[in-house]
């Protein structure tokens, strides 16, 4: 199975999710965000095609990572292919944070046609969703751009059927703060 990606993995992020993570920058997003930050990303025929059996290896080598974090672009236009790497980051004991467009709501209407959508929230420790509001932009927000983004506990959300939040009050959240020098996207 291929995957497109907008640039080769990139590890030793702490400004993607919680510790560090290595992130999978997928290529292709049609929601069309104004004030996109990432707009060379949008394009379904940019960036490069690699095999998920490659990017597998890739993460089987990896040393010092807590995690990964799928991003772009918008990850859920990739679905078959992002849940194959979840899956895969997920036996080998790495954590798994997804940044998507859509939200959480959609995702679930989405599974209906193709149950990957659902498949793969089994294996999402945080979900951020939502699209970027520039509206709503905010450099306080933690992990994200725009107030409308929510971070998503999703093992919480599924246990519950209700959309739990991470909340921004643990203590953890505020020792991240201080590492906090982008706006999410
Ligand atoms: S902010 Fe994210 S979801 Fe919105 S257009 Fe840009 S890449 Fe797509």
């Amino acid at each position: 199975m291929k995957i497109r990606l907008a640039a080769p993995l990139q590890s030793d992020s702490v400004v993607d999710g919680f510790g560090v993570r290595t992130v999978i920058w997928t290529q292709g997003c049609s929601h069309n965000c104004p004030f996109c930050q990432n707009p060379s990303t949008h394009d379904f025929a940019g960036g490069k095609e690699f095999d998920v059996e490659d990017i597998k290896k890739e993460l089987a080598d990896l040393e010092n990572q807590d995690g990964i974090t799928l991003s772009g672009g918008d990850p859920m236009f990739q679905v078959d292919a992002v849940l194959e790497i979840a899956k895969y980051a997920k036996s080998i004991g790495l954590n798994v944070w997804c940044y998507t467009g859509f939200l959480y709501e959609d995702i679930l209407k989405m599974g209906q046609k193709n149950k990957n959508y659902l498949e793969i929230l089994n294996y999402l420790d945080v979900l951020v969703d939502g699209k970027f509001v520039n509206e709503l932009k905010d450099l306080n927000l933690l992990f994200r751009g725009s107030a409308n983004q929510r971070l998503i506990d999703v093992p919480k959300t599924l246990k519950y059927h209700k959309v739990m939040l991470i909340p921004e009050s643990d203590g953890i959240m505020e020792n991240f703060k201080v590492k906090k020098e982008k706006v999410y996207i």
